[in-house]
């Protein structure tokens, strides 16, 4: 895009306005606005985890590579059964790894064990727990109890050889893994981590190990925002505590875009005279400023800086330690993911009753710290965490979730249902 396209491409969209922008228009600009890397490097599969699958992985065998038995108990011909009960001769074994070497003829069986290899001439399996006097040398089929092909599992079935096993852009979990070893697959193309460069903004922030000289606070948003930057998979390139002065602010921006993809700062986007970050965006780049009609994170500057022909996407987000992880959820996550060529999915939400009324105001999208819990008889349920100040991250920390409050809705009454997004999937 040319340093004009992004504020003309926040025009085009109806219902833009830059005081007031509903939730989703602002995510729609933001992942409309970054593009992805193209780097990609070669790690071995346990590496692999969580990382953005470089190219369809396509499988080079049909998974299972064979027709194999479901159950314990004796593989047989279809039709062999019978509506009256048959006696079928026992001519060998099938154990997994061991298959039975040879043909298998009408009037015969196979004693066979889950996961071997279904012998030749069999497409069936009746379960050890069926069959009526199981000797050594023949087994008594009872009829009616297994119907020709069960309990087999087909060769192929998991995964046909030549078929995208896994498409480009994945999250690799651990099952993706387990699927990617299955297929005999030691090594994976995936996307390079994103580098993402961060600071935090604020004359009062004390670094860990300073004295707390009066009216001044620790720095919390860059613990917050390297924790939040290692679980969606970036690497993190923490560039310390900036002053409110705009000759550090430019330094610290130059330096963050030499160094990284993305860059995001936080404070100093709100009015105040030394909320400086947006203007030096401007200066360096281009920045398209917006008030977000939300809660908590009202402000937010996002836009592209670029110095001596290198250029980064800036996320300039509020210095409230809640509205930090607020704006990095629901912009940041999202378009950092694009740009390290993942494809985005809407996080898991889940629908549950509050269990008091909540007080909202229409025309915002409010973010409330939630805790589900399960009560008496079992039904999930979910309340808020009492203080949704924005600067109040103790009920970030109590909560495990976080409660979506619509743009639209007003206040709700107790035992409305919402919608909460928990803070940990099961992958
Ligand atoms: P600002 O957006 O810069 O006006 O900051 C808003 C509030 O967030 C102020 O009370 C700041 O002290 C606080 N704040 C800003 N940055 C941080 C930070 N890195 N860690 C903790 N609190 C912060
Ligand atoms: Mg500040």
């Amino acid at each position: 895009m040319n340093q004009t396209s992004l504020q003309a491409g926040a025009r085009s969209i109806a219902g833009y306005h830059p005081d007031h922008l509903p939730v989703s228009l602002a995510q729609q600009l933001v992942r409309a606005a970054v593009t992805p890397i193209t780097d990609t490097e070669t790690l071995p599969l346990k590496q692999a985890l969580g990382r953005t699958l470089a190219a369809d992985l396509v499988s080079p065998i049909a998974v299972p590579a064979h027709d194999n038995s479901a159950m314990d108990g004796y593989a047989l011909r279809g039709s062999d059964l019978s509506s009256s009960p048959v006696t079928l001769t026992v001519v060998g074994k099938a154990f997994a790894g061991h298959p039975y070497p040879k043909d298998v003829m009408p009037g015969e069986c196979v004693r066979i064990m889950t996961g071997a290899v279904i012998p030749r001439g069999c497409d069936s399996v009746i379960p050890h727990e069926l069959v009526t006097h199981a000797g050594e040398s023949a087994v008594t089929i009872p009829p009616g109890r297994i119907r020709a092909g069960d309990h087999r599992r087909l060769a192929g079935e998991d995964l046909r050889a030549g078929s995208t096993a896994l498409p480009q852009g994945r999250l690799l979990t651990p099952s993706d893994l387990g699927l990617i070893a299955s297929l005999g697959i030691g090594d994976v193309q995936v996307m390079r981590k994103l580098r993402v460069a961060f600071f935090s903004t604020g004359d009062e922030l004390r670094s860990i190990g300073q004295p707390l000289d009066e009216g001044c606070v620790y720095d919390s948003n860059r613990y917050t925002l390297h924790g939040m930057l290692l679980r969606a998979g970036c690497e993190p390139i923490d560039l310390g505590v900036v002053r409110d002065d705009p000759a550090s602010l430019e330094a610290a921006l130059r330096d963050a875009c030499q160094q990284a993809d993305a860059i995001i700062t936080t404070g100093g986007v709100s009015a105040g005279d030394a909320d400086f970050t947006r203007d030096m965006m401007a200066r360096l780049g281009e920045v398209l400023f917006w008030k977000i009609a939300m809660r908590p994170g009202r402000p937010m500057a996002f836009g592209r800086i670029a110095v001596e022909g290198k250029q980064a996407m800036l996320f300039g987000l509020p210095g409230n330690p809640v509205a930090v992880m607020a704006s990095f959820y629901f912009f940041a996550r999202d378009a950092l993911a694009i740009m390290a060529g993942g494809t985005p999915h809407p996080p898991l939400t889940m629908r549950v009753p509050c269990t008091e009324a909540i007080r909202k105001k229409p025309g915002r999208t409010e973010f409330q710290r939630g805790i589900v819990s399960v009560d008496a008889s079992g039904k999930q349920q979910v309340r808020i965490t009492g203080a949704q100040g924005s600067g109040i991250l103790s009920s970030m920390s109590d909560a495990n979730g976080m409660i979506v409050l619509h743009h639209e809705h007003g206040d709700l009454p107790a035992g409305s249902l919402v919608d909460v997004i928990p803070f940990d999937g099961l992958i």
